[in-house]
């Protein structure tokens, strides 16, 4: 068993870390873009379960390559982190051999988009409007009923992916961003979410 790591950049590989409120300070070096919400019921992997589980509550995390959850700041050719020195308390606690330090870690109080955006602001209130309007755990819901017919998307399903996507769409071209630049604030796209459930999500990707 090792206790100190070896920086083989394995931990890098599988995803970014979740951020804490501790990690609140960082957000002077880490921009906002590289930052995705999981909102609350997107499964996520749990370590402590080694199994995919529906998060109880949101978290903040950095965000993956393209498609691909390798730490956007992760630099494959020297295996290592373009932004060390700011790098968040999970990577701080994770060592390999001895999963102590990230345990208690991942126990630390996690940092929410409540702790970012003022809740008096338009950007809460899209925030809050979005969370009303296209909740994560009715679209599982929805998408889990279907898996049995795997070709076909029900109509309720579709007219929620449809607006949610409206709704992204209308409000990235009003900021004038891409709508990845809202994935701190809005999490990502519903379809994508679905994703793994059932490729035929994909079909929106096109829309
Ligand atoms: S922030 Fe740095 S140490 Fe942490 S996962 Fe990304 S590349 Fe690795």
């Amino acid at each position: 068993m090792t206790s100190k790591c070896t920086r083989c950049g394995t931990c890098c590989e599988k995803g970014g870390p979740a951020l804490h409120a501790e990690d609140a300070d960082l957000l002077e070096h880490i921009p906002m873009t590289d930052i995705l919400c999981l909102r609350r019921g997107e499964p996520a992997y749990d370590p402590r379960k080694d199994s995919l589980q529906p998060l109880p509550s949101e978290l903040m995390k950095l965000r993956g390559k393209g498609k691909d959850w390798e730490c956007v700041y992760f630099l494959p050719q020297d295996k290592s982190c373009s932004i060390y020195a700011y790098r968040p308390l999970e990577c701080r606690s994770l060592y390999c051999g001895d999963s102590a330090g990230i345990l208690r870690a991942m126990d630390e109080p996690l940092l929410t988009r409540g702790n970012i955006v003022p809740n008096d602001s338009a950007l809460w209130a899209c925030i809050d409007d979005h969370e009303r309007n296209f909740p994560v755990d009715k679209a599982l819901r929805l998408a889990r009923e279907d898996v049995a017919s795997a070709q076909c998307i029900r109509p309720e399903l579709d007219d929620l992916i449809c607006r949610e996507f409206q709704y992204r769409r209308v409000l990235s071209e009003r900021v004038g961003v891409e709508d990845r630049d809202l994935w701190a604030y809005l999490g990502r796209p519903l379809w994508l979410v679905l994703l793994p459930l059932n490729p035929i999500f994909s079909r929106y990707e096109q829309v």
